[in-house]
């Protein structure tokens, strides 16, 4: 490979570091982008979109599985069976056609991708390795979107039995029983498929529930439905080894206990991925493991940037998006910092969980006067009409002027309110904005629209 020079140097093809680059060179920016995997990164790979397209096949066998039982919609139909092959292939047929998208949108912008693995030189420098052979990449700005991987446990070193979200998401056969560790939004959602495809889950969880960065309000629907779905949780247990007879746990009080492990998945949690790269050769400042950026992802390096999962939580891709075209435009002259009020969050659990600016604890940790409201789907027509009426919208509104700090919602298909959520946190609207804004009817929005007039005092339909 020849060696090249460049204005800017994107480290990583992931969601923070393609759009980052394709950004970069519509500003036109003299734009390399080394990626060492599949462009598209963990998200499109390994992570949102093959997670989300399981939960999707999972959910259709459920459903039709309910078919086949006596069901209150009158539809009747035999016994369904999957082929998760087939499954896989579909998922996989989905990745490709995706990859191949990001890679034309970079080539049709003009970024020129490099296939290969970068290490530091220096702070301006690359050695990069691929399949073509070894060359060098000097640039004026360095970005780092490096990404994260599976944190592993000691004592459950991945192999055969003991799997990362990456195998579990390219499984052939549905496991007779999985006993996931870590009961955080990767491992349930990607738990509740497995049970709805068949497997026997359960779950084992350090913390006093799962999803312990939720309250318990929010979380209790996902934990009905898995109770539903037959999936077991051990909470304030740690995993401690497997045996042939399955995976061993010890609780907060010393008691030991054990569960069935056809298969074992562990999601404790993501670490930086900075051996690759070199990150050493920098002595750049850090934040525990990650790199520690400013609010315009500068690293303590002049010219060097890192976004995405290699800066730290909270972990997502739209996250790692919004900072990747953030440092393009920097490089190219324009000023900008970070001035996102919030980055929403979704776990497509059973039912799904939005989380958009901040919770009723956060709102308190941080002095506000805050009132707090809700509206349940159990009152929602919508709700009704989809056989889905568990969960709310909840609105965390300040006191004095009713401007809106956060939203939440659980229930089915609120993944798709997180939009309505954020853009009103991001156009500072107050509850009276909502509550004037004509929500169609019958949708799950209107329960947004609903719990800022229960805010206001005067809910309509509850
Ligand atoms: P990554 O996507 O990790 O990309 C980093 C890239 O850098 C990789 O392609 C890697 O090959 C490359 N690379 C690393 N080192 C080098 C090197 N030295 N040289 C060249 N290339 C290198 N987020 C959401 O927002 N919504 C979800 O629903 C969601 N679901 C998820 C489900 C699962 C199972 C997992 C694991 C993650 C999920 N995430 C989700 C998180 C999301 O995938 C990450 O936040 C996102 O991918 C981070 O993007 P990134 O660009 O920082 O890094």
């Amino acid at each position: 490979m020849a060696d090249k020079k460049c204005k800017l140097l994107v480290i990583g093809g992931g969601p923070g570091g393609y759009v980052c680059a394709i950004r970069a060179a519509q500003l036109g920016v003299d734009t390399v982008l080394v990626e060492a995997g599949r462009a598209g990164g963990t998200c499109l790979n390994v992570g949102c979109i093959p997670s989300k397209a399981i939960i999707h096949a999972a959910d259709v066998f459920h459903h039709a599985c309910g078919f086949a039982d006596n069901n209150a919609l009158g539809i009747a139909a035999a016994q369904p069976s999957i082929d998760l092959q087939q499954t896989m292939q579909w998922k996989d047929g989905i990745v490709s056609r995706l990859n191949q998208g990001v890679e034309g949108l970079l080539k049709r912008a003009g970024v020129t991708l490099v296939s290969g693995t970068a290490a530091f030189l220096d702070g301006k420098t690359v050695r990069v390795e691929g399949t073509a052979g070894t060359s060098t990449i000097s640039a004026e700005n360095i970005v780092i979107a490096t990404g994260s991987e599976p944190v592993e446990i000691p004592a459950l070193a991945f192999g055969d039995k003991v799997m990362s979200s990456t195998e579990a998401l390219s499984l052939n056969t549905v496991p007779s029983s999985l006993a996931i560790v870590g009961g955080g939004y990767i491992g349930l959602e990607i738990g509740t498929a497995y049970a709805k495809l068949g497997s026997e889950v359960f779950v084992v969880e350090t913390a006093g529930q799962i999803l312990p960065q939720y309250d318990k309000r929010l979380v209790d629907p996902v934990a009905k439905r898995l109770a539903h779905l037959g999936v077991e949780v051990v909470t304030e247990a740690r995993a401690t080894g497997l045996t042939a007879a399955g995976l061993e746990y010890e609780t907060k009080d010393g008691a030991k206990g054990q569960v069935p492990a056809d298969k074992v998945l562990v999601t404790v949690g993501r670490r930086p991925r900075t051996d690759d790269c070199q990150l050493s050769e920098l002595a750049l400042t850090m934040n525990g493991a990650f790199v520690q950026i400013d609010n315009r992802c500068q690293t303590s390096m002049r010219g060097v940037y890192a976004i995405g999962d290699v800066t730290g939580d909270p972990m997502l891709a739209h996250r790692a998006m919004a900072q990747g075209e953030m440092v393009a435009e920097i490089v190219s002259g324009l000023n900008r910092s970070w001035d996102k009020r919030c980055i929403p969050a979704v776990c497509f659990t059973d039912p799904e969980i939005v989380c958009a600016g901040l919770l009723p604890s956060e709102a308190l940790a941080e002095d506000y006067e805050f009132d707090v409201a809700q509206f349940p789907f159990a009152a929602s027509g919508r709700a009704m009409t989809v056989e889905r009426e568990d969960g709310f919208v909840r609105v965390v509104a300040q006191k004095s002027d009713g401007v809106l700090l956060g939203v939440q919602a659980v229930g089915a298909g609120v993944s798709e309110l997180a939009a309505s959520f954020s853009l009103a946190l991001e156009m500072g609207a107050r509850v009276d904005d909502i509550a004037a804004t004509i929500h169609a009817h019958p949708t799950l929005g209107e329960a947004f629209q609903e719990a800022c007039m229960q805010a206001l005092g005067h809910g309509l339909h509850i």
